[in-house]
């Protein structure tokens, strides 16, 4: 089977006392399909940059390392092919930027972005494996 690595970030910060993250609409998807902004890890690139590169093309916004969280795995099916896709996930604090300044060579990617409530996210978020990572990140918030 086909595999595929990408690398992903669960964006969070303090908006009017309540804790959010930087959700995305991916484009084609239904209203309501919201995800965490992630991609393809590039030959030799650490996943860690590949996450903050892919944040910040998905959502306009800057943000600094805190830990990994962990690794999903899931199959799809693409062109009548099966892919194994790993995609490695890491918590990052806000730093700067507005949610939805996205760079015009990436705006066709993304649908929509939102900041979720933490304590929501992972109910809200439609892929299991992402609603892991977002209960992970409200854990590790809120100790
Ligand atoms: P990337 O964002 O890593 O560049 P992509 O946008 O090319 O990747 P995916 O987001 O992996 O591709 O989407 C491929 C298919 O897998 C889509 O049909 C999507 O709905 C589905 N998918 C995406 N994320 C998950 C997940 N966490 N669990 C299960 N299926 C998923």
């Amino acid at each position: 089977m086909r595999r595929e690595f990408s690398a992903g970030g669960v964006v969070v910060r303090n908006l009017r006392g309540r804790p959010v993250l930087a959700a995305i609409r991916p484009a084609g998807k239904p209203d309501g399909t919201w995800a965490l902004p992630k991609g393809l890890i590039a030959p030799g690139e650490r996943a860690e940059l590949t996450a903050l590169r892919e944040v910040a093309e998905e959502t306009g916004v800057e943000a600094t390392p805190v830990e990994k969280l962990g690794d999903i795995r899931y199959v799809y099916t693409w062109a009548g092919e099966r892919v194994f896709k790993v995609v490695s996930f890491f918590l990052f604090r806000y730093r700067a930027g507005r949610l939805g300044d996205i760079p015009p060579e990436h705006a066709h990617e993304v649908a929509e972005v939102r900041w979720l409530p933490l304590e929501e996210a992972p109910r809200l978020l439609a892929y299991k494996g992402e609603r892991e990572m977002a209960a992970k990140a409200l854990e590790r918030f809120s100790r």
